[in-house]
């Protein structure tokens, strides 16, 4: 019936239809030039947005957030059964989402529960060398970026415990990134750490070979009972996380200072 109606349309009524049309469809073109011109200079920026590229991050300060182990390498295991692993990824992923809140670049190595290495490569017996040497091309790929690796440490001794920051010897902000997060740590979250920041041996894959300023953060033993409960606990996870910012904020501030 509708049909038939809009086949007996006067001329009048077809040139007013066509004005109305026109109308709004003016009207939504300004609404979505608005909408466009208002966000893009207002800053608005998505997660994606955030992501770093090429275009956007040359020579700038971006966090590579590697969440050490996953997939069939679980990493060090927790008195009460818990993986490294996931544990990891927990932390890198509060610490993603808050750097993503502060405005600040982040990429992160992994996202999943994985080890990264192409299965199509000849991986024999090389798995965890391809995992890092991937680790380590997304961190020097990137630009401006800083890598951070997230670890949990564990001993034959259930006494030792406490966050543990290492660093890269092949540049000099590395150390001052180290002191920054161990000192953070000790006044936010374990005022009775004395531990010192400790300089990568070649032992440490990461932190050996980057060319860039890299830290790899122990943040407390799973071998220890308290500390893995700790470590277990989502709410301690969240303070741990907020720690990381703080101290890269901090470090930010230096580099800002300094520069
Ligand atoms: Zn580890």
């Amino acid at each position: 019936m509708r049909h038939d109606s809009a086949r007996t349309c006067s001329p009048r009524k077809f040139t007013v239809q066509y004005l109305l049309f026109s109308l709004i469809f003016a009207g939504l073109t300004l609404l979505l030039l608005f909408v466009a011109v208002y966000f893009d200079g207002g800053k608005f920026v998505s997660e994606t947005d955030a992501l770093p590229d090429e275009t956007t991050i040359q020579n700038d300060f971006c966090i590579v957030l590697d969440a050490g182990h996953g997939g069939e390498d679980g990493g060090a295991v927790g008195v009460n059964g818990v993986l490294e692993k996931t544990i990891n990824l927990q932390i890198a992923e509060m610490l993603h989402d808050m750097l993503v809140l502060a405005d600040i670049p982040v990429v992160m190595t992994r996202t999943e529960d994985k080890m990264l290495y192409d299965p199509n490569a000849d991986f024999r017996g090389r798995k965890k060398m391809l995992d890092l040497r991937t680790r380590l091309d997304i961190a020097e790929q990137t630009n401006g970026g800083i890598l951070v690796s997230i670890h949990l440490n564990s001993f034959s001794q259930s006494k030792y415990h406490g966050l543990q920051v290492y660093y890269s010897a092949n540049h000099s902000n590395s150390l001052s990134l180290a002191e920054t997060i161990q000192s953070t740590a000790r006044t936010y979250l374990q005022p009775q750490n004395d531990r010192q920041v400790k300089a990568a041996g070649s032992n440490i894959y990461l932190l050996d070979r980057i060319q860039k300023p890299g830290v790899l953060v122990e943040c407390g033993f799973l071998s220890n009972p308290e500390e893995c409960a700790q470590l277990s606990d989502e709410a301690y996870l969240g303070k741990l996380s907020t720690m990381l910012l703080h101290a890269i904020f901090t470090y930010h501030a230096q580099c800002t200072e300094g520069s």
